[in-house]
């Protein structure tokens, strides 16, 4: 199959429509990363994102609506404290788990009685989805277990002959994917922290339970996507966590960039930055806060693979804000946590 990278013109979206109609593949940008789209109601468009990602059919798909009004398309019964968060956050970077529509396909949803659904805050999405006046089911545009999309590069590289069309829409401004909050239960859970916060949630609704992802820990979850292993670069990454977190990679990097290895380092701009190219490391800076190193931190992982690294080595940004969604992807991308508490 050729694949068209297209900018994203008006013509071009009612072009990339007209093939999701007909049961076709498009890429396009959302706020969080690329998805890769399909008609959500059309079970062969849907078998073959599993098929063009490689992605296990146990990982269920987030379905998207181009607004609120659309909801009871996909879900029912859905709860009050639904409605609100809805209300507060769509357009925006946060996923429900509601009871599922009849129609929503088994496949979907893994096989789940419930579906994932969210409004992407993105003009291209929300424009595609009004021309094909479908909803789409959408995971992350890039090959299974790799790092995620925020370029429409980085979704050529991995899904070129692949799909039908990439709609170019620059790159993604939150960086991380969606926040996805199970409000089946009471109080609600988030399931996976992404571009909305805990701190964000609370405001609104009150208490509300973060599960923490363990590592090994995948059997039972009660969100079969979240596997200990995800988003990883392709060269060994560590991460390094706690209070001498900043010290024991540096010691790390002494010894490795020593004995010959190429390093890369996803650090903050700046002092941290300076120091550790000076001793060695190839250096990705990731901007100076939370929002630029999310925004950032999977383009880092694929320039550090790109320039053919050895290793990568980088640290934890604590838990508040941003900072929990960011240690949630680092923890599952790194094949080794170091934690010096
Ligand atoms: P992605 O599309 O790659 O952002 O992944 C979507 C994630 O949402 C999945 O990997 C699951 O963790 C989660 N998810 C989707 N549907 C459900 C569901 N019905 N129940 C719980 N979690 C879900
Ligand atoms: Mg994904």
């Amino acid at each position: 199959m050729i694949t068209k990278l297209m900018p994203s013109t008006p013509e071009n979206i009612t072009q990339a429509a007209v093939v999701l109609k007909n049961g076709g593949l498009v890429a396009f940008p959302t706020e969080t990363v690329y998805g890769l789209g399909a008609n959500a109601l059309d079970v062969d468009a849907v078998e073959r994102i599993f098929a063009a990602k490689g992605r296990p059919t146990a990982d269920p798909l987030i379905v998207h609506l181009s607004g609120l009004s659309q909801l009871d398309r996909a879900a029912v019964s859905i709860p009050p404290v639904a409605l609100k968060l809805a209300e507060k956050f769509w357009p925006g970077p946060l996923t429900l788990i509601l009871p599922k529509q009849p129609q929503i396909p088994h496949l979907v949803t893994s096989g789940l009685e419930t579906v994932a659904v969210r409004v992407p805050a993105h003009p291209v999405a929300l424009a595609l989805m009004q021309s094909a006046e479908i909803l789409i089911a959408a995971p992350s545009a890039n090959r299974f277990g790799y790092t995620s999309p925020t370029s429409a590069q980085h979704v050529w590289d991995d899904l070129s002959g692949r799909v039908e069309i990439i709609l170019d829409g620059g790159n993604t401004q939150v960086g991380v994917e969606s926040t996805v909050v199970d409000v089946s239960t009471n109080p609600p859970r988030i399931l996976r922290p992404g571009g909305i916060t805990r701190e964000m949630l609370e405001d609104v609704i009150g208490p509300i339970i973060v599960l923490s992802h363990q590592r090994g820990a995948e059997k039972g979850l009660p969100s079969p996507g979240l596997l200990a292993k995800h988003y990883a670069p392709k060269a060994k990454m560590i991460l390094f966590r706690g209070r001498n977190a900043p010290q024991s990679l540096a010691n790390h990097l002494k010894e490795a960039h020593s004995a010959g290895q190429k390093v890369g380092v996803l650090a903050l701009e700046g002092n941290e930055a300076d120091t550790l190219e000076l001793a060695g490391a190839v250096v990705c800076r990731l901007g100076a806060d939370l929002d630029s190193v999310a925004r950032q931190v999977y383009a880092g992982m694929r320039l550090l693979d790109s320039l053919g690294v050895d290793l990568i080595l980088c640290r934890d940004f604590g838990v508040s804000g941003l900072g929990l969604a960011i240690r949630d992807r680092l923890t599952r991308a790194a094949a080794r946590v170091v934690n010096e508490d």
